[in-house]
Parts: structure tokens; C-alpha cells; sequence
């Protein structure tokens, strides 16, 4: 009893919470053939033993979730984004520079059965000069006899070379406990404040129509030029002005600017998408109506979940809509969006600006559910009686129990569940929706965790 009035006056403050501040990015770079993907696997597949997640999730993609010890944190991956092998050089070391601009520290993978080559040397320089913390990984190093050739990377100059298998595992510990010692606890990205107009990222693969929705939104409207008092202008942002309201809407620059399309482009929008959604308090995913929902978009929605920012999905070309296929079109985006039903969506024409009026409202929606905070007494009527109906299945002649409630952080919702046991996927999975249909939170990531009480 004591525990929970702590935990209430704790949490009950009814202010906004800052948003769930970035995680730190850790990214991992090298040549091709080091074991980058190897690497970021294992780390990976650890905490896929550990947490079971959204379900259907992309693995295609540029950043994951990742966890070690009990520390949170983003990972980019560039070993699935090769470069062809024409001017491999200078394309390894302009891929590395983007990673290590967006990351917080860096794991620099080299194989130490080949030894430091050119290209390492090149990459160790830009390292240098960006100064962002490094762990040198000296990978395949499968067992002992292979330690001396970690030993030879110390010419490297970037300090201890830990010696590491990504293929068996062997070392992995400690590399990670000393990336945890250099990694910072939050990103030096996207720090968020809850104040000033709010923050929007319009993202979406190429040629779905971004530029033209921002024209039409920016066009319509007055574009306000001055500051706003207490707001710190970024200048690849543009302070919009739609019926009375203004909204940020971030990272234009890279929205107006074409990404030439060369080599490893995919791999530069796909960070930039990411470094915009976490500037972003809620993102606008557009996708393109007249074709099939691809890969990359929902890619695109899936990092924004990830992220823990509100969410609208735009389909954008609504005006190429044949009425014949609307029906059908309607069961396929059902099917497409399955994983995340709560996600308002606007059917949109960024050409004639039909239904932008829908768009903004559908912001608003989100934006709002993002900030809601459920009182604690209010909670725990709703999920007594909740689990009282649908008590958690028996599981080997045991029951968890759950005990207690309580919301511990908005922006986005974030619920804390203290049981007397294991709580199930399945029954998690219940919870949230229950939750959904009795508070809503239309187009706001919700987080639940359960810890376990005895
Ligand atoms: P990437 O191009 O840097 O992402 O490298 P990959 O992860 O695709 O690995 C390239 C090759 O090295 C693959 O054949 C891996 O099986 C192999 N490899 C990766 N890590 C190790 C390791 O720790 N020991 C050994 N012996 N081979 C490894
Ligand atoms: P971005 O790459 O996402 O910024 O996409 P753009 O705004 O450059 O649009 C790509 C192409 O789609 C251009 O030719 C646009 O004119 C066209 N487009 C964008 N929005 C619409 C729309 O609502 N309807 C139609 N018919 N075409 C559109």
C-alpha cells in the first residue's frame, strides 16, 4: 500500500510530461564483409528472446529497438545498405559519415583476420574528426588463438580493440557493457519541448506526394515569417500557418530538396525520415492511393511507432481514385493497416487540396490523444473491472493476478501494470485494446510494461 501511494503522488501530475525523449542511436559501421549484419543480429536476437513485440514488424530497415542490459537504445544498421562496387571507397566513407552524423556513439566493426586495410584507416578519420564515442570492434575473432590479431588493431588509434565473434556470440558482452559506458542516456537529437507550436514530419517515400501536400498547406495559408516568441528556429524548418494555427513542420528542406538518385539514396531518405520523425511530437505518413501499399511504407509507419510519435496516415492521389476499385481499395487498406487500426487515415488530394481540412483536424486528433493522461482512480475502476470479467487465463495451475495501475507518462501514453505473475502477449494484447475502446487515444502509440510484484 505504501509502494502505490508513492507511485501515485509520484505520476499523478496532471502537466504534460516532455515527450518520450529520443533514444540514444547507436550506429554500426565498416567495410562490407566484416560481419556488420552478423553483428547487429545477435544484438538483436537477444532482445527478440527477451520482449515479444508488435508482431509483423519490418526487419528491412535502417534502425531497430534494441537492448542491452537493461538500457534502451536505437541501432543502425548499414550492413544491409551495400554499395556497388564501382568507387567502393569513397561510398563506404560517405555511408559511414551519414551514420555517425545521426548517432550518439558509434560501433566500428573491422575484421581482425584481415587486419586494418585503407579503407579502415579513411573511416578512423572521420571519426576522428566527427568526435562522437567509438567502440572498436575487432570481429572474428572466434576463439583464443585469435586474440592476437585484435591485439594488431591497437595501430588503429581509437583505443582498446575488443575482440569479438558476431558469429558465436563470443565477446559480445563486453563490447556492449563498454558501448554502454560511452552511449549518452538520451539522443543529442530531437530533445523535445512542450511548448511552441507543435512539430509535424510529413514523410513518405519519394513521389507520393509530399512537396505538393506542403505547397498546398504552406500556398493556402499565410507562411509565417517571423519567429515565434520562445521558439528556436531550425532553418531546415518551416513555421506553417493553418486556420489560425501555427505548426512546425520539420524538416522541409529535405521535403522540397530531390534526393538525386544514386547509389545508397534509399539508405540517406530512410535516415532522414527517421532523424524527422524524432524532431516531430506527431507524423503524417503519406502513402500514394493509386498504387499498392509497398514495403517502405509501411516501413515508414512502423518507424514512427517505434519512435512513440502520434501517427495519421494520409492516402494521398485520391483524385486518380476510379469509383469501381473504391470498395475493393477499402478491404485492402484494412488489411494493409491491421497493426495499427488506431491510426486515424485521410483520404487526401495534395493536387486539389481536397480534404486537407480532414488532414489537419485528423493532427489535432492525435496530438490530443498523445497528451491524455487517465487518473489513476479512473484506471483501476476501468481495469478491476476489466480483469473481475476477463481474469487471465490459468497457465500451469497458476493465475497472475493483476493488482494495480497506473499511467506513468503521456507523450506517448505510457501505462505501468503491476501483477503477481507473467502477463501473457495475448492477454497484453487484450488490455491495450480494452483500453483503446474505453479512453480511445485515436492515433496514439500506447505502451504498456508489466512489472511483477509478489
Ligand atoms: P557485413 O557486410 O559487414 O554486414 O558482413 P556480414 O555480417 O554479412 O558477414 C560477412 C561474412 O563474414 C559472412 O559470411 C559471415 O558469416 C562472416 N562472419 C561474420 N562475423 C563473423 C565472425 O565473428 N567469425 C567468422 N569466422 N565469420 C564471421
Ligand atoms: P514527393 O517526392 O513525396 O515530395 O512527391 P511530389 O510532391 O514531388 O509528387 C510526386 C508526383 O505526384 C508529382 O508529379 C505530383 O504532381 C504528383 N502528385 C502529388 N500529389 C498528387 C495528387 O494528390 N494527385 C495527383 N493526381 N498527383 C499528385
Amino acid at each position: 500500500e505504501a509502494d502505490r501511494a508513492l507511485l501515485e503522488s509520484e505520476w499523478d501530475d496532471d502537466g504534460l510530461a516532455p515527450a518520450e525523449p529520443a533514444l540514444p542511436v547507436l550506429a554500426v559501421i565498416g567495410r562490407p564483409n566484416v560481419g556488420k549484419s552478423t553483428l547487429v543480429n545477435r544484438i538483436l536476437g537477444r532482445r527478440e528472446a527477451v520482449v515479444e513485440d508488435t508482431p509483423g514488424v519490418t526487419r528491412d530497415r535502417v534502425s531497430y529497438p534494441a537492448e542491452w542490459s537493461g538500457t534502451d537504445f536505437t541501432l543502425v544498421d548499414t550492413g544491409g545498405w551495400e554499395v556497388d562496387v564501382a568507387g567502393i571507397e569513397s561510398k563506404v566513407a560517405s555511408q559511414a559519415e551519414v551514420a555517425i552524423s545521426l548517432a550518439d556513439a558509434v560501433v566500428f566493426v573491422v575484421d581482425a583476420q584481415v587486419g586494418a586495410t585503407a579503407s579502415d584507416e579513411r573511416v578512423v578519420e572521420l571519426l576522428r574528426r566527427s568526435g562522437k564515442p567509438v567502440i572498436l570492434c575487432a570481429n572474428k575473432v572466434d576463439g583464443p588463438s585469435g586474440e592476437a590479431d585484435a591485439a594488431y588493431l591497437w595501430s588503429l588509434g581509437l583505443g582498446e580493440p575488443m575482440p569479438v565473434s558476431a558469429l558465436h556470440g563470443r565477446g559480445l558482452g563486453e563490447m556492449l557493457d563498454a558501448v554502454l559506458d560511452v552511449l549518452p542516456e538520451h539522443s543529442a537529437h530531437g530533445e523535445l519541448l512542450p511548448e511552441g507550436p507543435r512539430r509535424v514530419a510529413l514523410v513518405g517515400r519519394p513521389n507520393v506526394g509530399k512537396s505538393s501536400l506542403l505547397n498546398k498547406l504552406a500556398g493556402a495559408e499565410r507562411v509565417v515569417v517571423d519567429e515565434v516568441a520562445g521558439t528556436t528556429r531550425d532553418p531546415v524548418d518551416e513555421l506553417v500557418e493553418i486556420k489560425g494555427m501555427p505548426y512546425w513542420f520539420v524538416d522541409t528542406a529535405g521535403i522540397r530538396r530531390r534526393v538525386h538518385q544514386t547509389s545508397g539514396a534509399d539508405f540517406y531518405a530512410s535516415l532522414r525520415t527517421q532523424a524527422a520523425i524524432e524532431k516531430a511530437e506527431v507524423a503524417v505518413v503519406l502513402v500514394d492511393a493509386s498504387v499498392p501499399l509497398t514495403e517502405q511504407d509501411t516501413r515508414v509507419i512502423t518507424q514512427v511507432v517505434d519512435a512513440g510519435r502520434a501517427l495519421v496516415i494520409a492516402y494521398n492521389k485520391w483524385d486518380l481514385m476510379d469509383e469501381d476499385r473504391r470498395p475493393f481499395l477499402e478491404r485492402e487498406i484494412e488489411k494493409d493497416l491491421v497493426q495499427v487500426t488506431w491510426a486515424p487515415r485521410v483520404n487526401v488530394s495534395a493536387r486539389t487540396g481536397w480534404h486537407t481540412d480532414k488532414l489537419v483536424r485528423a493532427l489535432e486528433t492525435s496530438l490530443e490523444s498523445w497528451d491524455t493522461r487517465i487518473p489513476t482512480g479512473r484506471l483501476n475502476g476501468f481495469l478491476g473491472e476489466l480483469v473481475a470479467a476477463h481474469p487471465h487465463p490459468l497457465r500451469g495451475g497458476k493465475q497472475p493476478r493483476i493488482l494495480f495501475a497506473t499511467q506513468a507518462s503521456t507523450r506517448p501514453p505510457r501505462f505501468v501494470v503491476f501483477a503477481t505473475g507473467f502477463i501473457e502477449a495475448g492477454y497484453r494484447r487484450f488490455i491495450e485494446r480494452r483500453l483503446r475502446e474505453e479512453f480511445g487515444f485515436e492515433g496514439s502509440p500506447i505502451r504498456i510494461s508489466v512489472r511483477v510484484r509478489e
